[in-house]
This record gives structure tokens, C-alpha cells and sequence, in this order.
């Protein structure tokens, strides 16, 4: 687990950029935290190391986006979920689907999403700082 703390929303742009390095198609990226911990923020940083040039915003009153960088990219955000059912994975599904794939308030999806390959928690630290913890699974599923 590494723990960051970033002071711009272009630093935390940059240290999801780096976690985006490593990242490959069917990798799964959750990130969680209080609302304007700086989710989005951190999914467009990772986003633009992945090549998407397309305008990245929240999701929140869509499911998902789905972009085109070098590989596919999607982004979802189930802040309108409690608890995902297997018929609304299944409308999910296909995001996750030869993607990199960003969930934003993963909770609702807890057993039901596919493992992470990185869990991200964000945490507001004051004014413009963010406490940003990065875990990482050992080996892909
Ligand atoms: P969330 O998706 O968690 O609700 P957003 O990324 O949409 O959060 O919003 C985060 C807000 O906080 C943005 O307005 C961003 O400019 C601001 N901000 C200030 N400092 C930071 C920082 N260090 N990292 C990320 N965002 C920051
Ligand atoms: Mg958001």
C-alpha cells in the first residue's frame, strides 16, 4: 500500500497518471471517496496517460462513459447504487468488457465487480490538499 498526499488536482492528475502506466485491458481501478475527495480528478489523469484526449467528466447522472485511448477506457460511477444486483452487473458488464475499467464509488459493487487490480481511496487533508492511498493487487486475475 503507498500513501500519497497532493496539493493541486494537477498533482493528483500526475500520480494517477503513473498508476495508469501499468495498467492494461480487463485491469479494473476502484476508487473511492467522500464526495470532491477528487475521484474524477484522479480517473482524467489516468485517463490522459492512457491517450484519451475526449473532455473526461463525471458519470454521475449516466452509468458510464466508455472513451478511446491507446486501449479502450471506461468509466463508471454507481453513486446512485446501494448494492449492485447480478441483473444490473449484467447492464454493467459490458464496460468492463477489453477495458481498462474506473469505478467511482465502488461500495455498491462490493462481491460483485470483478477483483481489482488497484483499489485508490481519496481523502480530503485540507484546503487543496488530498490524501491519496494506492493499493495494489500482486498479480493479475
Ligand atoms: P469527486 O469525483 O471525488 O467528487 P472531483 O474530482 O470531481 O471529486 O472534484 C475534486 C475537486 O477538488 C475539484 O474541483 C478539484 O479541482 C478540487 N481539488 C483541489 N485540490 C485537489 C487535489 N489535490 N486533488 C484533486 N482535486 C483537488
Ligand atoms: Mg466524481
Amino acid at each position: 500500500m503507498a500513501e500519497t498526499e497532493t496539493t493541486s488536482p494537477e498533482e493528483t492528475e500526475q500520480v494517477a497518471a503513473n498508476v495508469a502506466a501499468d495498467l492494461r485491458p480487463g485491469d479494473v481501478v476502484l476508487v473511492a471517496g467522500e464526495l470532491g475527495s477528487g475521484k474524477t480528478t484522479f480517473v482524467r489523469g489516468a485517463c490522459r496517460s492512457l491517450g484519451v484526449t475526449d473532455a473526461v467528466t463525471s458519470p454521475t447522472f449516466t452509468i458510464g462513459h466508455r472513451y478511446h485511448g491507446r486501449v479502450p477506457v471506461s468509466h463508471l460511477d454507481l453513486y446512485r447504487f446501494t448494492q449492485l444486483s447480478h441483473a444490473e452487473w449484467g447492464d454493467l458488464e459490458p464496460y468492463f468488457d477489453d477495458a481498462v475499467a474506473f469505478v467511482e464509488w465502488p461500495e455498491a459493487g462490493a462481491g460483485i465487480l470483478p477483483a481489482p487490480r488497484v483499489r485508490v481511496h481519496m481523502r480530503h487533508s485540507g484546503d487543496d490538499r488530498r490524501a491519496i492511498s494506492i493499493e495494489r493487487a500482486d498479480t493479475r486475475v
